[in-house]
């Protein structure tokens, strides 16, 4: 089933008088459950697709419809809510809060959903600390932990919210090549394990080559897609 939909997406941007074509008549379908990279190099629009699609960010034409529901024209607000109920977000910088521990920052967004109750907050907090496997650093603030415990804290963050799709820019190019590789090993495991959809940009080819579904961008189009039979891309 198509989770997302992109019909004719532009997206520009004014930059001193300029204007820069991040996104032009972009369409693409994605399937719930897969496991997607956005690849492309730097500039390519690979951050704006995926801001477009967590609603960060809005088309300035075309159609984005997302879990059944069309998101273009809706005010602020609504996307606000929109996004925090259904999107989870992982960033290449990880992006948590430095003063707050692995637990409060997995928490963090859970405070938003007063409905969810302490008892459910802390049993999903101390369930998806344990999913990426920081149980025992809960206490922990970002500064003592290293890069890719700093990344598993942010998917878990992003997890928490059971969000119908994950998106991460470029969630491993702050990481070393190992580390990375057990970051985007973590992802797919979630993936296999619970259908979670996730979406991640690269612009490295290993990074890449975990992907089971391959949108190649650049220059704000879309110039090929790929699907992954055994070890490679059928195109
Ligand atoms: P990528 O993620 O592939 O590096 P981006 O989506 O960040 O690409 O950027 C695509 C193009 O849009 C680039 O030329 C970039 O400079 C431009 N761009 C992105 N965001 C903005 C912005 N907020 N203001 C002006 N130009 C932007
Ligand atoms: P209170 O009852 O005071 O509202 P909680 O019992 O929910 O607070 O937890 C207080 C703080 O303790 C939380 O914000 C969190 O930082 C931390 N905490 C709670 N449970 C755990 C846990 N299992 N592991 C690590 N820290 C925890």
């Amino acid at each position: 089933m198509a989770l997302v939909m992109l019909e004719n997406v532009s997206r520009q941007y004014r930059l001193g008088g300029q204007t820069v074509h991040a996104l032009r008549d972009v369409s693409l379908r994605i399937d719930e459950g897969v496991f997607l990279a956005i690849a492309g190099p730097s500039g390519s629009g690979k951050s704006t697709l995926l801001n477009l699609i967590g609603c960060i960010d809005t088309a300035d034409s075309g159609r984005i419809v997302i879990d059944g529901r069309d998101v273009s024209g809706r005010t602020p607000d609504q996307l606000a809510d929109y996004r925090a109920r259904t999107v989870g977000f992982i960033f290449q910088t990880f992006n948590l809060f430095p003063v707050l521990t692995a637990w409060e920052n997995v928490e963090y967004p859970l405070l938003q959903f007063p409905e969810l109750g302490k008892k459910e907050r802390r049993e999903r907090v101390a369930r998806f600390l344990d999913l990426v496997g920081l149980s025992k650093f809960a206490g922990h603030r970002p500064n003592q932990l290293s890069g890719g415990q700093r990344q598993r804290v942010a998917i878990a963050r992003a997890l928490a919210v059971k969000p119908r799709i994950v998106l991460a820019d470029e969630p491993t190019a702050n990481l070393d090549h190992q580390t990375g590789g057990e970051i985007l090993r973590l992802m797919k495991a979630i993936n296999q394990k619970y259908r979670t959809t996730f979406v991640f940009s690269t612009h490295d080819e290993s990074v890449m080559a975990a992907a089971d579904r391959l949108v190649r961008i650049e220059d704000g189009r879309i110039i090929g897609l790929g699907v992954r039979q055994q070890s490679r891309w059928v195109m």
